[in-house]
């Protein structure tokens, strides 16, 4: 058993890597089962290996593909995968981000077990037990479940779109500026620590990094790392009982810009691209924060000095086509100067983001911050 797939087992996951009999154990869990895939036009090529080897395991399959390339995860798109899986007993997604969201909220919702045949390692939902969805026009987070099975076969991995991989490798540097933002608050408002759930993601964060030029290849020893990080977050977030190991100043600034989007009907670029431009100004913030004095200045420097540059995730993302300029992701300036001195409020969590705007100092840096990232 692979490392992942034994710490996957321990939170109740099948984490399977497609081997030459196909995915055996997933086939046993679903035995006798009717099976519902969900795709898109865009993953709807990849359904006929999966659903040709269910008919061969017994099972009946049926197949509903989203009429779009990019559905998003609202009240229609889960009314409709809500009526579809009617008949069968398990619902499995064919995709990424939205389907996946999809699959395991219906699955929750009509009391069936789900699963995920991954088709890009672009976030790090996969094993999460909640699900973002848009409901009336506003991003919320719903109780779900995580996937029963997560079905990983490297071929289609590799085949991802470089962005979308790219967007995952975003969702896991982010991990950086979660992580400090933890340690800051433990250090300055003694927030526990919960040191598994914190070990388990710096060990998976420190591998996918060096694994970056493989990932960069599309090599499968790289995919490999970055799938791994990407389900061990779900895995550290139910062992701290919060999302603080993967979700720090950057998600909120994510979380900001993704009202913004909304309120223009505006569709939403990929999570891990938001993300990754926020771990971004978070790694700006902590490197510069020598400049400023107050209680506890010396702990947080400590903290700033074990990060990486800006430069180093900006040359990660840039690598992978992702954007590494607000600019580029159809965001108004305005809305972005607005972001860093508000996304703070949008949980009450301290991360480096509050620091500076709770001192009064994101006046003297959000300028110089336009000026570098916008
Ligand atoms: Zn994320």
């Amino acid at each position: 058993m692979s490392y992942i797939q034994d710490l996957s087992a321990r939170f109740g996951v099948n984490a399977e890597e497609r081997g030459e009999k196909g995915f055996p154990v997933f086939e046993n869990n679903v035995k006798g089962k009717g099976v519902c895939l969900l795709a898109d036009e865009n993953t709807e090529r990849y359904t006929s290996d999966i659903r040709s080897e269910l008919e061969r395991n017994g099972n009946a399959v049926s197949l509903f593909v989203y009429p779009e390339r990019e559905p998003v995860a609202d009240e229609k798109a889960v009314a409709l995968a809500l009526h579809v899986s009617e008949k069968s007993d398990y619902i499995l997604s064919v995709g990424a981000g939205t389907l996946n969201d999809l699959g395991k909220y219906a699955g929750f919702l009509s009391g069936k077990k789900s699963g995920v045949l991954a088709t890009a390692p672009s976030m790090d939902g996969f094993s999460s037990g909640v699900t973002p969805l848009i409901e009336k026009g506003f991003k919320i987070t719903r109780a779900a479940q995580a996937a029963s099975d997560v079905l990983i076969d490297f071929d289609i991995l590799q085949t991802a779109p470089a962005v979308m991989t790219g967007a995952g490798v975003g969702d896991i540097l982010a991990k950086y500026c979660s992580l400090s933002d933890w340690k800051i608050s433990s250090l300055l408002y003694g927030e526990e620590i919960y040191a598994n759930a914190e070990e388990l993601m710096r060990e998976a964060l420190f591998a996918c990094t060096e694994n970056i030029p493989k990932i960069q290849k599309g090599d499968a020893e790289g995919i490999s790392a970055l799938m791994n990080a990407l389900l061990v977050s779900g895995y550290a977030m139910q062992l701290a009982g919060n999302s603080r190991p993967a979700s720090g100043a950057e998600h909120h600034m994510s979380h900001y810009l993704e009202m913004d989007y909304l309120k223009r009907g505006k569709r939403i670029p990929l999570h891990g691209v938001k993300v990754g431009l926020g771990t971004m100004v978070s790694l700006f913030l902590y490197h510069n924060v020598f400049r400023f004095s107050f209680a506890g200045e010396e702990e947080v420097r400590a903290v700033a000095d074990s990060l990486p540059s800006e430069n180093f995730v900006a040359d990660a993302l840039r690598s992978f086509g992702c954007p590494v300029k607000f600019s580029e992701i159809d965001v108004g300036k305005d809305t972005v100067k607005a972001m860093l001195f508000e996304a703070y409020k949008i949980r009450d969590r301290f991360t480096i983001l509050a620091l500076y705007n709770k001192l009064g100092f994101m006046d003297r840096v959000a300028d110089e911050i336009i000026d570098l990232y916008y």
